[in-house]
């Protein structure tokens, strides 16, 4: 069986379609802390398992001996040590042949607030002894295209990045195909993967293809790090969570999600998907 946790989830969704497509359904589970919304896997033969990863004692059924499981990191930030923790000593206690986790690009070199979290689950996992594989994940291209309409009506794109900084994002299709591709093909015991786009971007060159598609001038609105912070908060933002935001502004200033080392593609067997696809389809949902 192949097990995938946090499947209602927007990149969990993308990874059971996926295993859908490559293995027979009797041999998919999913482990979710709300069945209705996993009805539709219900549906087509996948087997759904209910868990909670706030609750260990709900996750004492949710693995079984010899299974390959995809961890899929939570998003409840700051909660997500103690809960990722549960999984793993659940997974061990069950004995499962593979634990793969969707960790963070760089990992121990992700030296900011947001990757903590990843950083501690990776090391826990390391030590569990457990056949691991690490899917360090860099940035969703949607991170920035999905909050297009707003950027749009805020007359542009605000960022504390420092001029000519790089992302080498890519969209959650193409890291949940690179989750498919280490479940469902043989060779990944204990590595890590470093996930990231063939293309690192920068904010110019990005809102120069959202002005082009969109046929009129979008600029990007460059703001120091404590200025970002409180547009943020002054926008609703929680406190906390606006200085994580500008923290990883900070990491992409020094490049920590530029890395590029091709495990990507090379995991998911095509070129990663341009920006522009990304990019059009933020413009769609805007104008809809
Ligand atoms: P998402 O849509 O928010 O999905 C998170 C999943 O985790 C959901 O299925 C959610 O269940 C599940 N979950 C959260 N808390 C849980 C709990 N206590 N017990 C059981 N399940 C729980 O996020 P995503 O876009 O799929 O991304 C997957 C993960 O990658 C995120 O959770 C986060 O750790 C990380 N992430 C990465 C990036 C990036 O750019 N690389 C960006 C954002 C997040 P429900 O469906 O029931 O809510």
């Amino acid at each position: 069986m192949i097990v995938v946790t946090g499947a209602t989830g927007q990149l969990g969704q993308l990874v059971v379609e996926g295993l859908v497509n490559q293995v027979p359904v009797e041999e998919i589970a999913v482990v979710v802390r709300d069945a209705a919304k996993a009805a539709r896997f219900g549906e087509l033969g996948v087997e759904v398992r209910v868990a909670d990863y706030n609750e260990p004692s709900t996750l004492a059924d949710a693995f079984k001996e010899g299974e390959k499981v995809l961890l899929i990191s939570g998003s409840e930030v700051g909660q997500r040590v103690p809960q990722h923790k549960a999984v793993i000593d659940a997974a061990k206690a069950a004995n499962v042949a593979l634990l793969g986790y969707t960790s963070i690009l760089g990992g121990p070199a992700a030296d900011f607030e947001l990757a903590r979290e990843h950083q501690i689950t990776e090391r826990y996992l390391i030590d569990s002894g457990l056949p691991y594989v690490l899917l360090r994940n860099g940035w969703y291209h949607e991170n920035f295209t999905q909050a297009l309409g707003q950027a749009i009506a805020n007359g542009g794109v605000l960022t504390s990045t420092t001029d000519g900084a790089k992302v080498a994002s890519a969209t959650r299709a193409d890291f949940a195909a690179a989750a498919v591709a280490v479940l469902t093909t043989e060779g990944h015991e204990n590595r890590a993967y470093e996930l990231s786009g063939d293309h690192a971007w920068t904010y110019e060159e990005y809102v120069a293809e959202v002005s082009r598609q969109l046929g009129k001038e979008i600029a990007v609105s460059r703001v120091p790090g404590e200025q970002h912070r409180e547009i943020l908060v002054g926008a609703g933002v929680p406190d906390m969570f606006a200085a994580i935001l500008v923290g990883v502004d900070e990491a992409i200033s020094r490049g920590l999600l530029a890395v590029q080392t091709g495990d990507l593609s090379k995991l998911i067997g095509r070129p990663t998907t341009p920006i522009a696809h990304s990019i059009t389809e933020g413009l769609q949902a805007a104008q809809a």
